[in-house]
């Protein structure tokens, strides 16, 4: 018989991320909200929390939780601002792609940053032309020998202005809608990559806000 009980183990991960949301995100909710802060000292305290990237399996350096775990730490977190909760966790959306991925060169070299450097991985779909309608994806993906090219721009990506990597959504073949999807696991310090300015939302305010363009 199935059972929906939670087990002690998350029972205490349930309180302790109760005990971080009201000791360290409930107070300072308003701050970051009204002054359109990135939350960059809470998110490095979830992380010592052991909170971000919990997901990441042991071999990578993460606690190798499960997604009820994560799902729990960020409902708690969440109760005290949705904000904050966004920025702090956006990562584990941003790395979701690798961890699906084969490439355990790639899987190596960047999921043992995130669990153990606190390193940040943003997602990026939208666009300014599509958000909901993901087949019709612009950004544009064209083999060369064994890299990609990629040419195209993001837009409203979380944490894009300081993530230390980032996924992104590109097609090889636009007639083929979302069969030409493919995700590249990037960094944007590397050339050809620029990060707007922030944009300013109405709610869920503190996550940094941007748009990324890809040349080449
Ligand atoms: C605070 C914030 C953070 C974000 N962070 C990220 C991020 O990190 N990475 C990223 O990639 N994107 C991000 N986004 C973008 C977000 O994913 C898109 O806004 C979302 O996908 C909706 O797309 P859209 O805004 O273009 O709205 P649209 O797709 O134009 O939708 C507008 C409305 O039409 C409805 N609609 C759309 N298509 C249909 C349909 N076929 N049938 C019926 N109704 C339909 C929708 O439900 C909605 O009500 C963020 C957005 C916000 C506001």
């Amino acid at each position: 018989m199935l059972n929906f009980h939670l087990t002690q183990e998350q029972f205490d991960i349930q309180k302790k991320a109760r005990e971080f949301a009201i000791k360290e995100v409930l107070p300072v909710a308003w701050y970051y909200d009204e002054k359109d802060e990135i939350p960059l000292e809470i998110i490095r305290k979830a992380f010592q929390a052991g909170f971000v990237g919990a997901d990441i399996p042991k071999k990578y350096g993460g606690k190798g939780l499960g997604l009820i775990e994560s799902a729990i730490i960020t409902e708690e977190i969440a109760s005290a601002c949705s904000g904050l909760v966004t920025s702090i966790f956006d990562s584990s959306l941003g790395m979701e792609p690798l961890l699906l991925s084969k490439n355990e060169a790639a899987k190596q070299k960047y999921l043992t940053k995130i669990a153990e450097d606190n390193k940040l991985a943003a997602f990026a779909t939208s666009e300014p032309t599509m958000g909901s309608d993901v087949a019709g994806i612009r950004c544009q993906a064209a083999q060369d020998a064994e890299d990609y090219i990629l040419n195209g721009t993001k837009y409203w990506i979380t944490n894009g202005g300081v993530a230390d990597y980032m996924s992104v959504f590109a097609t090889v073949d636009p007639k083929s809608r979302h069969k030409g999807i493919c995700a590249f696991f990037i960094e944007p310090s590397w050339p050809g990559v620029s990060i707007g300015r922030h944009i300013p939302k109405m709610g869920q305010r503190c996550p940094n806000t941007v748009g990324v363009n890809f040349m080449d």
